[in-house]
Parts: structure tokens; C-alpha cells; sequence
């Protein structure tokens, strides 16, 4: 018999590795148990609920209990559980979607490719611009380059993309092809009386100067989210991804728009591409594409992406590339379904309505002494609060205050951040900041 006690929060000290946490740490204090959600709540098994105010991982855009889904999902599990698309194969669910990908997609794109997750989508689109340099003859055009606190996911090369040193440090990453520009934070970085378009100008100069040192002939790719997310919510200012656009194209250097967490709504279009007049040539997709209710991403490539890939792959016989999940039968319905709720509610047009209404929460909450400044755009946003003592610490102080207060949101550094399910209401929103602004005088 083992001696472990008979809880989940023991046997998941016992048994389980947690991501983003101090491992030896986690031994001794555990996890929050969640035992179940309805709408923009959870439940934990006390029964004390949560408001979650980052939508699980930026995810969740329907809230949690959407039945619509898990009918959907019994039905394509009855009906075709599995397929895969190798070899000449395909299933309905997978082309559905593919489809509406490419009939939603902000910028005409042509062809789709399935993942289980952002980071394998991320990484699987390194490999296919090394496999396009390579195909146009051009073999020493192989470097990315992301931005410092961009986050694009785990893996080998996606973690190597990722400019955040927590996901770097003694993982040996990142890969020497991968290097890194400025993160635009305006609101820390500007010099005195540098307007938001100075700024942006600044930025791209920059990405030019790294461009010319590396040699422009040795980049293929530029990576970035529209809106940056998990290294702690930075809306670029005016006129950045022009500008950023710019340069890139002076030096034949792809853009990559990773929409992981800004498709489907959050910034107040279906995709933050369009709210920043943002033109990729590839676009990766998740979280919300299936509210996170079961695993799936996605590539979107345009034509002059796709053409020479499709090339060297009949050179050499065959594309060398394949994940078993890709295009899952019950995870292509399920997205398909998802998305198809997100039209008929108007939860974009809710993000739109909802957003000032966030916002001003927000701005509020920015004039509290505890506060330095606010970053939003949509339904995502972050609260920078002053140091507390040591840099870096002062957001877990505040996600440990708001979670007493009955509020999930994430904590990066010094910041506060949050991005609640696309189906907030009014008085939801207006809830969830009364509960953060108690939150904020609970830290004294
Ligand atoms: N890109 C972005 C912009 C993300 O926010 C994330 C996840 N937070 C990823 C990629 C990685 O996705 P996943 O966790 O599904 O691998």
C-alpha cells in the first residue's frame, strides 16, 4: 500500500512535474485543486469559486460549460474517433476547418496545417522556412528573430524564438539561429518626450541594425504576436508593426504573426493582425480556435510561402513531415464548432463593446499608489505595479492577493495581468475589478 494520502492535491505532489513553477517548492505547497467551471467562473473542491480572469491559459473564449462543444465532440466520437491525413488520407472535420481558416483569415492565405499545440505549430514553422531556404537556394538563410519577452512556446526551436530567460535558462536555448530585437514597451522604454511613432521608428532602426550585423541574407523569419502576451501584455504603440513591416520587407525577411493568444476576438477583430494592419505570410493560431477545450493549433501560409515548400518536397519525393494528432477528427470539430458560436454570439463585436468599459476599469485601478502604469488593448490588459523591494515580484504578490480576493489572473514580473472569456458581461467586468481593486489594498 503507499503511504501517499488518499487527496489529489497530495497524489498530484506525488506524481506529477507542474510547468512554470519552482519544482522543490511545489513539493511542499502544492496546487489549487479546480474541480469544475461554469461561464467566466471555476470551482475548487471546497466549492469557493473563482472568477477566472485569464480564460485558463488565454483560452477560454466561451467560459467554461459550453455544452454545445462536448455534444459535438460525442458525436464525432461515435462517429469517426480517429483519423490521421497521412499518405493521400483526409476526413471531413479537418477540411471544414481548414476551410474556415482560409475564409476568416485576415490576408489571403492558402494553405492550413494542423497542430496540437502553439509551440509545435511555432516550431514546425522554423522548420518549413529552413525547408523554403533550402528549396529557393538560398541555404545560409536560416536565422529567426523574435523579440525579448515575446513568448511563442517550449520547444527546442519555438523556446528558442521565446525571449523570455525563464524559458532559456539551463535549457541550453536558445539555438544560436535564433536572436532577438527589442521588445516595444513603450511605457518603460521611451526616452523623455519620444512620441509613440518616434518610438516606433526607434524600434524598427533597431531590428535594421540587427538585420545588417547578422547579414540580411542570413535571416529567413521574423516572429511576433500582435499584441505580446505571456511575457506580460505590451500593445504596440503607434505605427510599430508599419514600420516593423518595413524593414522586413526591405530585406526579404518573412513575417511570422503568431495569433496564439490574439485570434478569435481578443483584440477587438477576429484577429489582432487586422487592429494593427498587420500583413504575415504565415499566422499561427490556437488557445482560443477551440477555447482551449481540446488541444489544437494551427499554420496558415500564403501562396508565395507554400509554392516552394510544395517544390522541394516533389524534388525529393515527399514532404518528410507528419504528427499523428494533426487534424484531429474530434479536436478539427470541436474548433470548427467554437468558432462558428464566436460568429453567431458576436463575441468579437462583445470585445468591441465591452473593451472602453475594460479599460477605464483598467485606468482606474492605474491611479492606485500601488500601480505604475496599465497596458490593454480588447479584453487582454496588465496592471505594472511599483517594486516591491526586489524587481520581479511584486505581480505574484498581487496574483496571490487576488486569488483570496476570488480572482485567477496571471503574474509576469511586475506585472498583473489578465484576459478574461470573451463572454464576460457588463457587470461581470465590473465585478471582477471591484474584486482586483481590494486585491490591491490587500498589499498595504
Ligand atoms: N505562442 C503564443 C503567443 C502563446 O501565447 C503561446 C502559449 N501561451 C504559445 C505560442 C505556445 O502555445 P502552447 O502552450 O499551446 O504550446
Amino acid at each position: 500500500m503507499s503511504d501517499i494520502p488518499n487527496s489529489i492535491e497530495a497524489r498530484d505532489r506525488a506524481y506529477q512535474l507542474h510547468p512554470l513553477v519552482d519544482l522543490r517548492r511545489h513539493e511542499t505547497t502544492g496546487s489549487l485543486v479546480i474541480d469544475r467551471g461554469e461561464g467566466v467562473y471555476v470551482f475548487d473542491t471546497d466549492g469557493k469559486r473563482y472568477f477566472e480572469g485569464l480564460a485558463g491559459l488565454w483560452s477560454v473564449a466561451l467560459g467554461f460549460g459550453e455544452k454545445r462543444l462536448g455534444e459535438v465532440a460525442k458525436a464525432q466520437m461515435d462517429k469517426l474517433p480517429y483519423y490521421h491525413i497521412f499518405s493521400h488520407k483526409t476526413h471531413g472535420p479537418s477540411v471544414e476547418l481548414a476551410e474556415k481558416l482560409i475564409q476568416i483569415a485576415p490576408v489571403p492565405m492558402s494553405k492550413v496545417h494542423f497542430t496540437s499545440s502553439g509551440s509545435e505549430a511555432n516550431d514546425l514553422v522554423v522548420k518549413l522556412c529552413w525547408y523554403r531556404s533550402n528549396a529557393l537556394g538560398k541555404p545560409d538563410k536560416k536565422k529567426i528573430i523574435g523579440r525579448i519577452k515575446g513568448y511563442h512556446g517550449v520547444t527546442i526551436a519555438a523556446g528558442s524564438i521565446t525571449g523570455l530567460a525563464r524559458n532559456h535558462a539551463s535549457f541550453d536555448l536558445p539555438l544560436d539561429r535564433m536572436k532577438h530585437t527589442a521588445c516595444p514597451d513603450y511605457g518603460s522604454m521611451a526616452l523623455p518626450g519620444e512620441s509613440e511613432a518616434e518610438f516606433s521608428l526607434r524600434m524598427a532602426d533597431d531590428l535594421e541594425k540587427l538585420i545588417l550585423e547578422e547579414g540580411p541574407d542570413t535571416i529567413a523569419a521574423f516572429f511576433g504576436e500582435p499584441v505580446m502576451g505571456s511575457g506580460g501584455v505590451y500593445v504596440p504603440p503607434e505605427n510599430y508593426w508599419q514600420e516593423i513591416q518595413r524593414v522586413l520587407r526591405k530585406y526579404d525577411v518573412l513575417l511570422v504573426a503568431d495569433e496564439v493568444i490574439t485570434g478569435f476576438g481578443r483584440t477587438g477583430n477576429m484577429f489582432g493582425s487586422t487592429t494593427f494592419g498587420i500583413e504575415p505570410d504565415v499566422m499561427v493560431v490556437s488557445k482560443q480556435m477551440a477555447s482551449s477545450y481540446m488541444p489544437i493549433a494551427a499554420i496558415l501560409m500564403n501562396e508565395g510561402f507554400y509554392a516552394p515548400i510544395a517544390d522541394e518536397s516533389a524534388r525529393i519525393g515527399v514532404f518528410g513531415h507528419g504528427y499523428t494528432a494533426s487534424g484531429h477528427p474530434v479536436a478539427t470539430a470541436v474548433s470548427l464548432e467554437n468558432i462558428k458560436i464566436i460568429e453567431e454570439r458576436d463575441l468579437v463585436g462583445n470585445c468591441r463593446r465591452l473593451s472602453p468599459r475594460f479599460l477605464a476599469h483598467l485606468d482606474d485601478l492605474a491611479r492606485h499608489p500601488k500601480v505604475k502604469l496599465r497596458r490593454g488593448i480588447g479584453l487582454i490588459g496588465a496592471l505594472e505595479l511599483h517594486p516591491d523591494g526586489e524587481p520581479g515580484r511584486a505581480g505574484a504578490a498581487m496574483a496571490s492577493a487576488a486569488l483570496e480576493e476570488g480572482v485567477i489572473g496571471r503574474s509576469v514580473g511586475d506585472a498583473f495581468c489578465l484576459c478574461p472569456p470573451l463572454i464576460i458581461t457588463a457587470d461581470e467586468i465590473d465585478a471582477m475589478f471591484a474584486a482586483v481593486g481590494r486585491a490591491l489594498d490587500r498589499l498595504g
